[in-house]
């Protein structure tokens, strides 16, 4: 008999047998609330006719259009649409997988066009698990104990997470500025330095949204030094901050953005976007893989796009989001152990504290079990995990957040 590896670690313990919109079904019947979205992807909700139908005709014409060798036409055109998304100038795309690969990706066009060594990350930011890019992960110490060594020319500096040090955000951003010209002084010189890579929410790392002055800080040392700002928008791209991209918030100009998740609906698709000059500057042929670019995976990501925009999903997260948050906020007002809501859109999270203020993971435990028992599937974030958060698709109903809101209450009152 063999089974699945104890590698994997489940956050519920239900077997899903089919989703519809922002509903999975498990094989005994139950139907959950899905306020995970399969991890900020299902943007869509769980199998949207549009996309169901786009991937079954492409399947039946051309699978694996293997694009070193052959090209097909759904990535041409996925190419051209996310043109008219991206932001201006960025007309360039590089696809792969995941969003792990995709970090990687633009970790190696940094260096080969930048012909430096040295990344700069923030303090709580996950970038991935692949070697390279969980070398850049500061989010949690899980993904990269026992891994090393890790790669090098990974230098971390603060990110302005205000409610951690106690701090205004306009004192957490003052220090992660002066924090980040200390680091130019003292971990690696500005001309040794190839990117910046930033998260404009920290996902995984607690969802913990960045601002207008940090950003703008980042942008004006990355113009100063010749360093690339690389945004990775991996979990806050294609509407989930209520915006397109997260960064749309702080109105600053990426050198490369990074996307997956929220793009294909659930195929396993990811991109990399930046001015061609700059693409020109990689190695032809350095970058590529088996199955990047996949046709079906492509033709999902066109069928994504086509709903986000005619379903007006983007204008729909900020609205939703601001109900839900609300909603949040209430509870928070009456919970003492909830010390902070936070985020952004449909990107958002409760913090769970003890009586000193210091991270509560077990309530926060609780709390995820106990929503999960009463047919609410939430996610744990943050460096503890004690942080819980909702990211359901995008598509989310008035009524539906109100029904994920009465669950909430409730299983925060019974853990
Ligand atoms: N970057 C960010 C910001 C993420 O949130 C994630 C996934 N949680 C990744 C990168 C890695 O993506 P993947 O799991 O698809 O490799």
């Amino acid at each position: 008999m063999s089974g699945l590896s104890p590698i994997l670690k489940q956050a519920t313990p239900v077997l899903a047998e089919r989703g519809e919109g922002v509903y999975l079904y498990a094989e005994d019947g139950r139907r959950y609330l899905d306020f995970t979205a399969g991890i900020g992807v299902t943007s869509t909700g769980h199998c949207h006719p549009r996309v169901v139908a786009a991937v079954q005709e492409q399947a039946a014409k051309l699978i694996h259009g293997q694009y070193t060798t052959v090209m097909h036409r759904p990535l041409l055109t996925l190419s051209e649409r996310l043109g008219t998304v991206l932001p201006e100038g960025l007309d360039s795309l590089f696809f792969v997988n995941s969003g792990s690969e995709a970090v990687e990706a633009a970790l190696r066009l940094a260096r080969q066009a930048t012909a430096r060594p040295n990344v700069i990350v923030f303090h709580g930011s996950f970038h991935g698990r692949t070697i390279g890019a969980a070398s850049m992960t500061t989010s949690a110490t899980k993904f990269s104990a026992g891994f090393a060594p890790l790669m090098g020319g990974v230098v971390v500096s603060p990110f302005p997470t205000a409610y951690r040090y106690g701090w205004s955000e306009q004192e957490a951003t003052r220090f992660a500025l002066r924090e980040l010209d200390y680091v130019l002084q003292t971990l690696t010189t500005p001309g040794e330095a190839a990117a910046f890579f930033v998260e404009p929410v920290l996902g995984e790392g607690g969802y913990v949204p960045a601002n207008t002055e940090f950003m703008r800080g980042l942008r004006e040392r990355a113009d100063r030094h010749g360093i690339l700002l690389v945004l990775d928008e991996v979990q806050t791209g294609f509407g989930r901050t209520g915006r397109f991209w997260g960064h749309d918030h702080f109105g600053v100009r990426p050198d490369v953005v990074i996307t997956a998740k929220g793009l294909a609906s659930g195929f396993p698709l990811s991109a990399i976007a930046a001015p061609a000059e700059l693409m020109a500057k990689a190695w032809p042929g350095s970058q590529g893989g088996t199955y990047g670019g996949n046709a079906v995976a492509c033709a999902a990501a066109l069928a994504t796009l086509e709903v986000v925009q005619s379903e007006n999903l983007v204008a729909n997260s900020a609205e939703m989001g601001a109900r839900l948050r609300e909603g949040l906020a209430k509870v928070a007002a009456d919970t003492p152990a909830i010390g902070d809501v936070r985020g952004l859109g449909l990107m958002l999270a409760s913090e769970f504290v003890d009586q000193d203020g210091n991270p509560d993971a077990a309530a926060a435990a609780r709390v995820q079990q106990a929503a999960s028992a009463a047919g609410l599937l939430l996610l744990t974030c943050g460096a503890a995990g004690n942080v819980v958060r909702m990211i359901p698709p995008l598509i989310v109903t008035a009524e539906q957040i109100d029904e994920g809101l009465a669950l909430w209450r409730e299983a925060v009152a019974s853990a």
